[in-house]
């Protein structure tokens, strides 16, 4: 095995595809020569950086969510699967910040604060050779879905926001839920009548959540639900415990609050495919409150995929405190190398636009900010409250692991399954 490179000095080649006999081609041999050199690929950036924007004040209170999911496997035929999801809310104030060494942050302290300031909700999904008596597992993952989001242990705080964003409860209009496909005929229906939580189909009578309007129905066959619903489940949920404690404090009129505070998510400000009508009402409140003069102040970071590969070949040249935002051509030309389309990249399921930011040489940041409505925009003044939010970045930066921030690696470590309890703990629940 090759030695593996260390900071300076590179590591031992071996060629890989040397030996192999491929057409002579002009075009292949770039291709292999380019493959071959341990340089990362030269892409020439058109990324247009500007410095860092001055006037925001770094937020005082922050709260970060993340989440984790498992699927276990019983080691004897008939196999049987199931799916442990756990989400976690963690709160860091000023003074809990200044505490932590960013170098080395005692583990105690860690501790303290994870006592105090974190929250977790899990549930469990049946996915292969498990049942529930009288109930297909379509309906079963329905039922759990509905009385997971409805934890009575955090209050129903989290179903409580389902409802307000479907509602749209922010207006003073008394309207209907989102419209969705009925899980039983399959008709497409305008919505549930206001702040119900269940009722019968107009069309076939059968039972319906105001959970299925999200859709996890869409992803399961009778029988069978694929891990892709528990991962689901995993972003609503992430998603529902960010705008849990935005929706506490708006409905509290604490808008002194929510002007300095700071709400992180672990991964882009995103729900794909069917979930992706939920973006629907969070832009609507984000714009609402950003025409009423109180930012909410929202960021998702990337950790992983094609945009932070991307950052990690241009931010090379560029000097600390920089910032870049790329705009749909952009994203489309030089991160997906795919020709334009007529909608939009991300304006259906994202309820943030990208920015790229380099803080230190070693820390560079790609995160999402919402907007309010969809803007394609190169200024940082439409994303909302950006300039508070990178002002904050350097008080939370951490020193431990590369590109990464505190809050988010203390909600990962509340949120992570293998660490509490044990997936050894998981598997033997799982047997029985
Ligand atoms: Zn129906």
């Amino acid at each position: 095995m090759p030695y593996q490179g260390g900071s300076r000095l590179p590591f031992e080649r071996a060629s890989k595809l040397g030996h192999l006999q491929v057409i002579k081609s002009d075009l292949v041999n770039q291709l292999i020569n380019c493959f071959e050199d341990p340089e990362p690929a030269c892409v020439k950036s058109s990324a247009a950086w500007e410095e860092v924007p001055l006037g925001g004040d770094p937020l005082r209170l922050i709260f970060a969510v993340d989440g984790s999911n498992q699927t276990v496997r019983s080691e004897f035929k008939p196999y049987k699967e199931v799916s442990f999801v756990k989400t976690a809310l963690l709160r860091l104030d000023q003074h809990a910040i200044a505490k932590l060494d960013p170098e080395a942050p005692h583990p105690m302290a860690m501790r303290d604060i994870m006592a105090d300031s974190a929250m977790y909700h899990s549930t469990v999904f049946p996915l292969k050779g498990v049942s529930i008596q009288g109930k297909n597992n379509y309906d079963a993952v329905r039922q759990i879905v509905y009385d997971s989001l409805r934890d009575h242990s955090l209050g129903e705080e989290p179903y409580k926001t389902l409802k307000w964003l479907a509602y749209q409860k922010w207006t003073s209009k008394r309207q209907k839920s989102l419209g969705f496909q009925c899980p039983h005929c399959g008709n497409e229906l305008d919505g549930l009548p206001f702040d119900t939580d269940e009722g019968p189909c107009p069309v076939c009578k059968g039972h319906l959540f105001l959970t299925d309007m999200i859709g996890f129905h869409l992803e399961m066959a009778e029988d069978s639900v694929p891990e892709s619903v528990s991962n689901a489940y995993m972003l609503v949920y992430e998603t529902l415990l960010l705008f849990t404690g935005i929706r506490h404090f708006w409905e509290r009129k604490k808008y002194n609050t929510l002007k300095k505070s700071l709400f992180l998510k672990d991964g882009p400000l995103t729900l794909r495919s069917q979930y992706s009508k939920l973006v629907i009402p969070i832009r609507a409140f984000l714009e609402y409150t950003k025409r009423q003069g109180v930012p909410i102040h929202i960021a998702g970071q990337e950790k992983t995929g094609s945009f932070v590969d991307h950052l990690e070949i241009i931010n090379k040249e560029v000097p600390e405190g920089s910032i870049f935002i790329p705009n749909d051509k952009y994203i489309r030309r030089e991160i997906q190398h795919r020709p334009d389309r007529s909608e939009p990249y991300g304006s259906r399921t994202n309820y943030g636009n990208k920015v790229f930011v380099k803080s230190g040489n070693q820390h560079y940041v790609v995160l999402s900010i919402p907007t309010g409505d969809y803007k394609d925009s190169n200024s940082i003044d439409d994303f909302i409250g950006a300039r508070e939010i990178i002002a904050t970045l350097p008080k939370i930066i951490s020193h431990r692991h590369e590109c990464a921030l505190v809050p988010i690696e203390l909600a990962n470590g509340v949120a992570s399954l293998s660490s509490y309890p044990s997936a050894a703990i998981l598997k033997l629940f799982a047997d029985i």
